[in-house]
């Protein structure tokens, strides 16, 4: 029987209504067997998340201050779940412990761990399963970076096993045992990492949005879900700014073949977004998967007559910029220019240095910089089949009187990037996904 490893957000583990919903989810196919949860977040806007709680408790503690207001409302949270579905575990004697530690002084990182940690015992309680502990499962190097060797021959071996836990998201541990947490979100990461040591079918990662939709809803009224995506194009599209997903989350389940299912626990029945391995790729309704972008880009333009055969030209211009300490995110170029694409904020402080070294170097004809502007990627693997996709984006552009001043599109045909002014970057987006989506 196939395995599917299923990750539960935090707003799907925020209540005792919200674990029942969690244990139907469950029940509803055997096959779901790993289980790793988020700590409770919010049960509604202005609620606050647990991992806050502990990381204001730990902060007050530190500055001397008192900490037991976080603190009562962590406990609350805990024993409300417990008691409302009348698990046995001795949650009180948890929380005296940590909180014990708290005032002795611990890391940062256990104090934000416990959030995950607590909220699994009570899973796994809930569900008849067994509690790992991811202590003793993931692991980090001693620069804190993830040791994914190491990880995936302890977990692999654990988890042949043992046919069903749950395994608290979002930390591991360090050099002497020592508790490690991934960055914000990172219970994704954990859940992608059980996944692959399971060699699970599927990665189910459920949250409670009814997967990606084609474009940001506050731009696109009634924007599209996604259904098939793979996971090539999700790393354009979340590169410019369309996150669900912890980064990290995509790379151990992409490189073992797991597709990657985003699912609401609010509304299981609703199939969400399939993130794909190129190979298993199924067609996709329109010619684009999405559109996204970012604002606070600027572009340097260098040009000098004969560029194209003066040799090392290009390293030069890219020397100057790495001397600034400056990363670049494009670099169209033409015959006789060149342009570095950056980020505004990044520029800001050494706009001027940078622009003598580039003259010093390279001895241009004219140099500009252009601020302000926003990228936007069109992004869809079925582009490559569908000849005249520039055309209709473009004329869709041209049509609510938006400049283009940057175009770049890579070979793959995977995405078409266009600059255009911050001010029009909503418009530009609507345009686009009217011209292939639809209203
Ligand atoms: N609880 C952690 C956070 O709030 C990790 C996670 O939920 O993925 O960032």
């Amino acid at each position: 029987m196939g395995k599917i490893v299923v990750k539960f957000g935090g707003s799907s583990l925020a209540d005792a209504k919200q674990f029942q919903k969690v244990r139907a989810i469950i029940e509803m196919n055997r096959q779901r067997c790993y289980v790793v949860p988020s700590a409770p977040g919010k049960r509604f806007p202005e609620d606050e998340k647990v991992t806050d709680l502990l990381y204001q408790s730990y902060r007050a503690v530190n500055a001397g201050e008192d900490y037991h207001v976080p603190f009562a409302k962590i406990r609350s949270r805990y024993t409300e779940i417990r008691d409302t579905l009348s698990l046995s575990v001795k949650i009180e004697e948890y929380l005296d412990q940590i909180e014990a530690e708290l005032e002795k002084g611990v890391t940062e990182d256990y104090i934000a761990s416990r959030g995950e940690y607590l909220n699994g015992l009570l899973l796994a309680d809930y569900l008849g399963f067994q509690f790992l502990d991811p202590k003793d499962l993931i692991f980090f190097m001693d620069d804190g970076s993830f040791d994914s060797e190491r990880t995936n021959t302890v977990l692999s071996g654990v988890l042949a096993k043992v046919p069903s836990a749950v395994i608290p998201g979002f930390y591991g541990s360090i050099r002497n045992g020592e508790i490690h947490t991934f960055s914000r979100g990172g219970s994704d990461v954990s859940g992608a990492i059980v996944a692959r040591a399971a060699g699970a079918d599927i990665y189910e990662n459920w949250t409670d949005v009814n997967g990606f939709l084609m474009a940001d809803p506050r731009i696109v009224k009634n924007a599209k879900p996604i259904k098939n995506i793979t996971y090539r194009e999700l790393r354009e599209l979340s590169y410019m700014g369309a996150g669900v997903l912890h980064e990290d989350s995509v790379f151990p389940v992409h490189r073992a073949g797991i597709p990657t299912n985003i699912r609401n626990t609010n509304e299981p029945d609703n199939a969400g977004t399939m993130i794909m391995h190129g190979a298993v790729e199924e067609p996709n309704p329109y010619v684009i998967t999405g559109v996204a972008g970012k604002r606070g880009f600027s572009v340097i333009s260098v040009e000098k007559a004969m560029m194209n055969s003066e040799v090392g030209f290009g390293r030069k211009v890219l020397q100057a910029v790495e001397e600034q300490g400056l990363s670049f995110e494009h670099l169209p170029t033409g015959i006789d220019t060149m342009c570095v694409v950056v980020s505004t904020a990044q520029l800001a402080p050494v706009k001027e240095k940078l622009v003598r070294r580039i003259v010093d170097l390279t001895d241009p004809d004219t140099l500009t910089i252009h601020d302000d502007m926003a990228i936007i990627a069109t992004v869809g693997r079925g582009m490559v089949q569908n000849p005249g996709t520039a055309a209709k984006l473009f004329t869709a552009l041209s049509r609510v009187h938006v400049n283009v001043r940057m175009i770049d599109q890579g070979s793959s045909e995977l995405s078409i990037l266009v600059g255009v002014d911050n001010d029009d970057f909503e418009t530009a987006i609507r345009a686009i996904y009217e011209e292939f989506v639809g209203e």
